[in-house]
């Protein structure tokens, strides 16, 4: 989230000339470049305060700052995508009227900006072995993202220098005039709508104030991920424009599969061999779970393909608490070749069941 130029000065948004007064010398004496050789971060902030007590010093434009939420497009989010920034003032409902016929047009000659924008959002995948997605894991995502530029902070003003107010509109960002009944406003062509110009644009991004980065984040990866599971990072997509928050990072999570378990929920499914006379008979088998082997009770007259639970030895639920099941499927085996003794013992049972 950008912060607002209250924020800015560490001030309330009903704060007083004087208190805004304060808040600025006392911030201005910490960042001083003069104070700060070298550091570019404060160096940074004391352009950012610099700025913010440019407007908010200013009644006129400090009324308008607080119209329309943003100058210099870094100040709180106005409108979201798609919002409605026209303001027609004294046309009232007429407003709506002319404002579909005129599409563009503004009324009251007040004050028009660009409309912030939301940075989009940006997907990228992410693999994980079967096993952490069970035990959760830490994950370094690169990804490739349009930033605020790093030499000028965003502002596309070569460092040292700062936007100035728009000479051609007073930093209205609009230019009027009349025709007939109403004074129609068009955004101000020199700055196009942003009240302010960069007289000397940053070397780095040409005054874009933006630059494309790779960028490298730690994602937490919860236990219990399934292939597929979106993880949002909210803030860390691309930046907005003119004001407008960050959009989202997505991390889509992609699991390999497993050779011992097939997932099904929160459940995982696993082959587990038992011998005909354990099936007919009853008995014991080992099967595995993701935290060791259990020894489960196989029950007397157990047919091939029986699914039979082990509660809370599953994966991990991601909402809400517990794990899921083990679910040991039976699979009878028959034996492909047989000793003289157990062919015996087999033709015997094959008379008895007939
Ligand atoms: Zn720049
Ligand atoms: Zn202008």
């Amino acid at each position: 989230m950008p912060e607002s130029l209250y924020d800015t000065l560490g001030v309330k948004k009903g704060a007083s000339a004087d208190e805004i007064k304060k808040a600025y010398r006392k911030l201005a004496r910490q960042y001083h470049p003069d104070t700060n050789q070298g550091d570019k971060a404060a160096e940074e902030r004391f352009k950012q305060v610099q700025t913010a007590y440019d407007v908010l010093s200013d009644d006129e434009k400090r009324k308008a700052y607080d119209r329309f939420g943003s100058t210099n497009g870094r100040g709180a989010p106005g409108p979201g995508p798609g919002g409605v920034n026209v303001d027609f003032g004294d046309l009232g409902d007429l407003g709506d009227i002319f404002g579909n016929i005129f599409g563009n047009v503004r009324g009251g000659g007040r004050r028009a900006r660009p409309q912030p924008v939301r940075g989009a959002d940006v997907e990228t995948e992410v693999r994980l072995s079967f096993e952490d997605s069970l035990r959760g894991a830490e994950a370094k995502v690169p990804v490739e993202l349009t930033v605020a530029c790093s030499q000028c902070g965003g502002t596309g003003a070569e460092p040292g220098t700062a936007p100035v107010i728009c000479p051609e509109c007073n930093g209205r960002g609009v230019v009027s005039e009349s025709q007939g009944l109403f004074a129609l406003s068009q955004p101000c062509p020199r700055c196009r709508g942003n009240g302010t110009v960069i007289e000397k644009p940053c070397s780095k991004c040409h005054g874009s104030g933006r630059e494309r980065r790779r960028r490298t984040f730690t994602v937490k990866i919860k236990p219990g991920v399934k292939d597929g599971t979106q993880i949002r990072l909210k803030g860390k997509g691309e930046v907005g424009q003119h004001g407008g928050p960050s959009g989202d990072l997505i991390v889509v999570t992609r699991v390999e599969s497993s050779p011992t378990y097939e997932r099904r929920g929160d459940d995982l499914i696993v082959q587990v061999p038992v011998s005909f006379p354990t099936a007919a008979l009853g008995g014991k088998v080992e099967v595995p779970t993701p935290e060791g082997v259990v020894s489960l009770k196989i029950p007397a007259g157990s047919e091939d393909g029986k699914l039979l639970r082990i509660k809370g030895r599953g994966a991990p639920k991601l909402a809400g608490k517990g794990k899921g099941d083990v679910l040991a499927r039976v699979r009878i085996q028959v034996p492909k070749r047989v000793n003289k003794k157990e062919r015996e013992l087999l033709e015997e049972l094959q008379k008895a069941v007939g």
